[in-house]
């Protein structure tokens, strides 16, 4: 089974103040209406797993969904409504900037971009706010269904080439309606999941032998 199947509904945050403690997670971000939701429920196989982000009221809310005790997904306010003021949307983007940057258990960022409308100002706002943390961002051009064979490799190699200096970012093509990059999702973020377990794990192991160093060295102070 897969690691997202086991996703349930944890918790909605309100103020970055009120953050869980999590061992380790993952973002999902995106201009409203580029699929976010749908992306969410595709990979967990579960077709209201979202919906509570949806709720009217919840929309601007941080919810998270548990993997397991430690590993979390979490599904950030979708970002660009052009309903709501100008001051409304340069505060969200202010909260999820500081969000992306300051966040210690953040460990990638998933970011979902209409694959007919890749990279606008404030996918590029984000990118720039995540970068100075130098982790992993990993890019869904999703409803790619809605482009043919000949479009969706020009898309992505457009984005690439736009990418080019930024080696930290991936990027593939994702369809919720034909189920497709599922797997090339999944792989990406169980391998940011096993390379933070790997990094707590030798984090450990240094304090431990420390540990053990500093404690023969009292042995040998009391001989
Ligand atoms: P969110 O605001 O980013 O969470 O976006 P939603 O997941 O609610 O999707 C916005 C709209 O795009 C909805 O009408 C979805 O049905 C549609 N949509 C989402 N994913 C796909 C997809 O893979 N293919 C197509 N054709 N439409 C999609």
């Amino acid at each position: 089974m897969s690691l997202f199947q086991n996703a349930r509904f944890h918790i909605t945050v309100n103020h970055l103040k009120d953050l869980p403690d999590t061992g380790a997670e993952i973002a999902f971000a995106g201009r409203s209406n580029a699929g976010k939701s749908s992306a969410l429920n595709t990979m967990a196989n579960r077709t209201r797993l979202a919906f509570v982000s949806k709720t009217p009221g919840r929309t601007q809310h941080i919810n998270y969904f548990d993997l397991d005790q430690n590993r979390f997904l979490v599904d950030l306010p979708g970002y660009g409504y052009a309903q709501v003021p100008e001051a409304v949307r340069t505060h969200w983007v202010a909260l999820l900037g500081r969000y992306l940057q300051t966040r210690q258990p953040l460990i990638g960022l998933l970011l979902i971009m209409d694959a007919r409308h890749p990279l606008k100002d404030l996918d590029w706002a984000m990118l720039d706010f995540f970068r100075t943390t130098g982790k992993p961002v990993h890019i869904l051009l999703s409803k790619s269904d809605k482009l043919n064979q000949q479009e969706k490799q020009e898309t992505l190699r457009k984005v690439r080439a736009a990418l080019q200096d930024r080696p930290e970012i991936s990027v593939q093509l994702f369809s919720s309606l034909k189920k497709q990059g599922i797997t090339e999702v999944e792989a990406v973020v169980e391998r940011w999941f096993a390379h933070h377990a790997e990094e707590q794990a030798s984090l450990q192991r240094g304090i431990e032998a420390a540990r053990d160093e500093a404690a023969e060295g009292d042995e040998v102070a009391d001989s």
